[in-house]
């Protein structure tokens, strides 16, 4: 298997690394940013995001606290209401990021938790006896959901449970048992979430609108441009079904070395601790909710933590204006019409300065100035705008991935021979 930085990034996937990362961070942070991945099968929206497992950074919780309390803020019902002193003597232990999956066949039991009856002493306390389910253990963490238009279309009981966890950060979840009263514990967890919208039973905005707008980001997975992407991407699924059926290959001390490596980055900017938005921007982002009559301030919310962890990712402690530019089509996308999303982003990029302009380097398929430089997120083709790319010698811009710049390239060659081709 091809570790997470070996994957091909191209137009069409390098927004889903962008998401999952600047989620990681998030979730490190202590606030959850919720991903749905869109896209056709085959586009590799489930092995990017699965993949993100080989870097968890670590966290620290009470030793052997299923719920992974943080030892400083224990949320739990065994450890919330015990002095500081019995918690440092119940000592720490250091887990990777909890990463789980929900899956189609999960009980409700099984997502939220049960009470465990026989462990019940008291029934006016039924906190004591309880069995924390995928999501409780996930706090601090990633769930998981592949197929979420399906989940929500067959399980609308555990499309509840997300609706809660995803309504507020952190969320909560409740967890049920008859004759009993409710118990209630708080969790932040990141949702990562994948579909195929082509697919039964069709979209998650049609399926259940409510759950599709808790999601801060929908990334729109494109197709790759060039026959070397599509070379590799079936190289990729092929090598992914041999080792379901063989097992995984150990890594390479190499690979395992730029792996850690990645992983101490992320947990470094996680760490960052003074990052700001500038007032202007502030002011500027409220008047784009105002003129566009954009419908949540969610999405507000959404921009600004968004755009906050694209400058942090960029090793930047200052948010600039191309951070919202490179965020708005990923916490629009679901909100507004491309008609809409189009004149918000030419708001946005006219309000750039020209500095930022020239920092905010594009791939130069969709550099053309207008609605088309984001192109690349409404999978349209690009091929009209090719004219004159040809010379033009990109520089390894910041929207370039930290790892490889090669889609910019791809982009590039793509363009020119196409060009090249229709002359003949
Ligand atoms: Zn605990």
């Amino acid at each position: 298997m091809k570790t997470y930085l070996q994957l091909t990034r191209h137009n069409g996937n390098s927004p889903l690394f962008l998401a999952v990362e600047m989620s990681l961070v998030s979730t490190l942070r202590g606030t959850p940013l919720h991903v749905h991945a869109e896209g056709l099968r085959g586009t590799g929206k489930t092995t990017i995001m699965r993949s993100v497992k080989q870097f968890l950074p670590l966290i620290t919780r009470i030793k052997d606290c299923l719920y992974n309390c943080d030892p400083g803020q224990p949320h739990c019902p065994i450890h919330k209401d015990l002095p500081q002193a019995e918690i440092a003597a119940l000592g720490t232990e250091q887990i990777p990021v909890p990463f789980l999956e929900i899956s189609h066949s999960a009980k409700i039991g099984t997502v939220a938790g049960s009470i465990d009856l026989g462990k019940l002493t008291n029934p006016s306390q039924p906190e004591a006896a309880l069995l924390p389910g995928i999501i409780p253990q996930a706090h601090r963490g990633i769930i998981f959901v592949d197929e979420i238009n399906r989940l929500a279309d067959t399980s609308p009981e555990i499309t509840d449970v997300l609706l809660d966890v995803m309504g507020t950060k952190p969320g909560r979840v409740q967890i049920e048992e008859t004759g009993l009263p409710v118990v209630e514990v708080p969790v932040s967890v990141s949702v990562w979430a994948a579909s195929n919208p082509d697919e039964e039973p069709g979209p998650l905005t049609e399926i259940r609108r409510q759950l599709s707008d808790r999601f801060d980001l929908v990334v729109p997975m494109g197709r790759p441009s060039t026959t070397e992407a599509v070379v590799d991407i079936l190289l990729t699924n092929e090598a992914v079904k041999n080792e379901q059926s063989n097992g995984d290959r150990d890594l390479s001390p190499q690979e395992v070395k730029r792996l850690q490596k990645f992983r101490q980055d992320i947990a470094n900017i996680a760490d960052q601790s003074d990052l700001a938005m500038p007032e202007y921007l502030t002011n500027f982002l409220a008047s784009i909710y105002i003129n566009f009559n954009i419908e949540s301030l969610r999405a507000l919310e959404a921009i600004t933590q968004a755009a906050l962890l694209h400058a942090a990712l960029r090793k930047r402690n200052q948010m600039m204006i191309s951070d919202i530019m490179a965020v708005l089509p990923l916490v629009l996308y679901h909100r507004v019409s491309p008609a809409t999303l189009t004149e918000i982003m030419n708001t946005v990029n006219n309000r750039m300065s020209s500095d930022e302009k020239t920092a905010y380097t594009v791939p130069p398929s969709v550099n053309k100035g207008g609605s088309s430089r984001f192109a690349q997120f409404f999978n349209r083709n690009s091929e009209k705008k090719d004219a004159d790319t040809t010379g033009n010698d990109e520089q390894d811009g910041e929207e370039s991935p930290p790892q490889k710049a090669r889609y910019l390239r791809d982009a590039l060659d793509s363009g020119v021979i196409k060009k090249e081709h229709d002359l003949s």
